[in-house]
C-alpha cells in the first residue's frame, strides 16, 4: 500500500484527518512510515461498524474463526523479521528483541486460534426436580482497544487475539508513537479473511480518537494498557455512560527484586541488569526497585556496574546494540528529570545517567543505576519507564519483604535467593500480580495469565486461557423438559 498508511473502517481503507509520521527514536532523520490519524467522526463511524458486524461474527463457527487467527499466525511467524525490524525501528528495542517480540504475537494468535475450539461452558442439576441448568460463556460485544507504546505488536495481539477468538467484534486505537506493528496486523488479519466490521483500525490520538471510543454508548467494553494517570480517566469515562462498560486496564509498575545475601551474585547480577535495562527499561514489568540485603550489597552494586560498563547502547538495528534509545524526547526528558530528582534526594549515581551521541541522531541513555536510596523517595515511589533503577540497602529478609510491598503498585516482584525458604515465602506473601524466583520481573509466558494488584491493575486478568474471564460474559439458562 502506498503512504500514507490509511485506518481500517468497515473493511476499507480510509484517509484520516490529519497525518502523523512515524519517528524511528535511533535516528530521528529516519521516517518510518507516514500513518494517518483519524477524527472522532470516523471512531464513530468504525463503532458503528463493529456493532453492525457482531451478530455474524458472534454465531460464526469455531472452526471459522480458528482458521483466520491460525493463518494470521502463519503470516506473523513468517514475516518475523521484517515486522521486528519494523518494530525497533519505530519503538527502538533492539533487533533480536524486536523479532522475540513478534515472534511471541505470532505464538498468541496461534494460542487464541485453538482456544476457539476449547470453550466450554458447564452444566448442572437444578435444585428444583426436573430442572436443568447450563452456564454458557458468549461474546460480550464491540471491545473497544487502547494501546500503550511500549510493545507494539504484543499487547495489540494479546488484546485482539482473544477478543477475536470468542466473537466479538473490535475497534482498536493504537499509541500514536508506534502506528506501524499495528497497521501490519490488521492488514494480516484483514487479508486472513475476517469479515467487514469485525476489527476496526482507527489510528489517531488518545484525547481524540480515544476518548470517542470511552464515551460510545455502542461499545460494551473497553480494555486499555497505559499509565496510570491516563488509566483513572478510561475508568472515569468507561462508567459515565447509561451503560456502564466492562472494564480491563493493566497499568504502569514499581517493581522491586529482593537480593538476599545468599543468592548466587552472577544470577542476581544478570537478573537485575536484564530486568532493570533491557528494552532500554521500558518495560511496565521493569525491575526498577532494587532490594538488596547488607552483606551482598557492595560486591552486587560493584557487579552491576561493571556489567553495565559492558552493554553497548546504540541504534537498535545494528548488531551487537544490548540497549536501544529512549523512545522519544518526551520520555528522555523524564528519565532525565528523575535521575537529577533521585540525587537531589541523597541518591548516589553509581553508573551512567548521561546523555550519548551516537552516529544518528537519536534519544540514546546510558543506563543509571542509583544507590543509598531509601523507599520514601520519589525514585521509589513513582514510575520513571526508562533505564534508571536505584538500590535500597535492607538488614534482613523481613525488612526486604516488607519495602516490596510498601508501593502503591502491584505487577511484578522478583527475589533472587538460594533459600528455599525465603523464596517459597516470598511467593506466598509478595502483594504483586506476577512473582519470579531467580528470575528477571519483566519477561513472561504467553499462556498463562498476566496483570497485577493494587494500583497497577484493574479488572480480570490478560492472556491464555484466563483472557476469557473478559471477553466473555456467562449466561445462566434453566430448562424444564416436562
Ligand atoms: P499512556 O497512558 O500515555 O497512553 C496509553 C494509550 O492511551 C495510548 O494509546 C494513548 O493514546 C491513549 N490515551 C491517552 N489519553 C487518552 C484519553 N484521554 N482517552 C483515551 N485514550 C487515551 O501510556 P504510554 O506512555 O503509551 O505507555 C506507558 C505506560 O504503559 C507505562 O505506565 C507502563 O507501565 C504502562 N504499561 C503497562 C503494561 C501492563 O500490562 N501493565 C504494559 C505496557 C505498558
Amino acid at each position: 500500500m502506498n503512504a500514507p498508511f490509511k485506518n481500517l473502517i468497515a473493511g476499507d481503507w480510509v484517509e484520516g484527518s490529519s497525518t502523523n509520521a512515524n519517528i524511528n527514536p535511533s535516528n530521528t532523520k529516519d521516517v518510518v512510515g507516514e500513518y494517518v490519524r483519524a477524527s472522532k467522526a470516523q471512531a464513530e463511524e468504525a463503532i458503528a461498524a463493529a456493532r453492525a458486524a457482531f451478530p455474524a461474527w458472534s454465531r460464526s463457527t469455531p472452526q471459522e474463526r480458528y482458521e483466520i487467527l491460525k493463518k494470521a499466525s502463519d503470516e506473523i511467524l513468517a514475516r518475523k523479521d521484517e515486522l521486528g525490524r519494523l518494530l525497533s525501528r519505530e519503538e527502538g528495542k533492539t533487533l533480536p528483541e524486536g523479532v522475540g517480540e513478534t515472534v511471541r504475537a505470532g505464538q498468541i494468535f496461534a494460542f487464541f486460534a485453538g482456544e476457539c475450539l476449547r470453550l466450554s461452558g458447564e452444566k448442572l442439576a437444578s435444585v428444583r426436580p426436573g430442572v436443568e441448568v447450563d452456564m454458557t460463556r458468549e461474546p460480550v460485544g464491540v471491545i473497544g482497544m487502547i494501546t500503550p507504546w511500549n510493545f507494539p505488536i504484543a499487547i495489540p495481539s494479546w488484546k485482539i487475539a482473544p477478543a477475536l477468538a470468542y466473537g466479538n467484534t473490535v475497534v482498536f486505537k493504537p499509541a500514536d508513537l508506534v502506528p506501524g506493528c499495528a497497521w501490519a496486523i490488521v492488514d494480516i488479519l484483514h487479508r486472513a479473511g475476517l469479515p467487514k466490521g469485525v476489527l476496526n483500525l482507527v489510528m489517531g490520538r488518545g484525547s481524540e480518537v480515544g476518548q470517542a471510543i470511552l464515551e460510545h454508548k455502542d461499545v460494551d467494553a473497553i480494555t486499555f494498557t497505559g499509565s496510570v494517570p491516563t488509566g483513572r480517566k478510561v475508568a472515569a469515562a468507561a462508567v459515565a455512560g447509561a451503560r456502564m462498560k466492562k472494564l480491563q486496564l493493566e497499568m504502569g509498575g514499581k517493581n522491586p527484586l529482593v537480593v538476599l545475601d545468599d543468592a548466587d551474585l552472577k544470577v542476581a547480577v544478570e537478573v537485575a541488569v536484564n530486568g532493570a535495562f533491557f528494552s532500554t527499561g521500558q518495560r511496565c514489568t521493569a525491575s526498577s526497585r532494587l532490594i538488596v540485603q547488607a552483606g551482598i550489597h557492595d560486591k552486587f552494586v560493584e557487579a552491576c556496574v561493571e556489567r553495565l560498563k559492558g552493554l553497548v547502547i546504540d541504534d537498535a538495528l545494528k548488531a551487537g546494540t544490548h540497549i536501544g534509545p529512549v523512545v522519544d524526547q518526551n520520555q528522555l526528558d523524564q528519565d532525565l528529570k528523575y535521575i537529577a530528582i533521585a540525587k537531589e534526594e541523597g541518591g548516589k549515581l553509581a553508573w551512567g545517567g548521561e546523555v550519548l551521541t551516537r552516529e544518528t541522531p537519536g534519544f540514546y541513555l546510558q543506563p543509571a543505576l542509583i544507590t543509598e536510596t531509601t523507599n520514601q523517595m520519589r525514585i521509589s515511589r513513582e514510575e520513571v519507564f526508562g533505564p534508571v533503577a536505584n538500590v535500597i540497602r535492607v538488614k534482613d529478609y523481613d525488612e526486604a519483604l516488607q519495602l516490596a510491598n510498601d508501593t502503591e503498585f502491584g505487577l511484578s516482584a522478583g527475589i533472587c535467593t538460594s533459600s528455599l525458604k525465603y523464596a517459597t515465602h516470598f511467593k506466598r506473601n509478595s502483594e504483586a500480580g506476577m512473582v519470579m524466583v531467580n528470575l528477571p520481573t519483566a519477561g513472561v509466558d504467553y499462556h498463562v495469565p498476566f496483570g497485577g494488584r493494587k494500583g497497577s491493575s484493574y479488572g480480570s486478568r490478560e492472556q491464555g486461557a484466563y483472557a476469557r474471564e473478559f471477553y466473555t460474559t456467562v449466561k445462566t439458562a434453566y430448562t424444564f423438559a416436562g
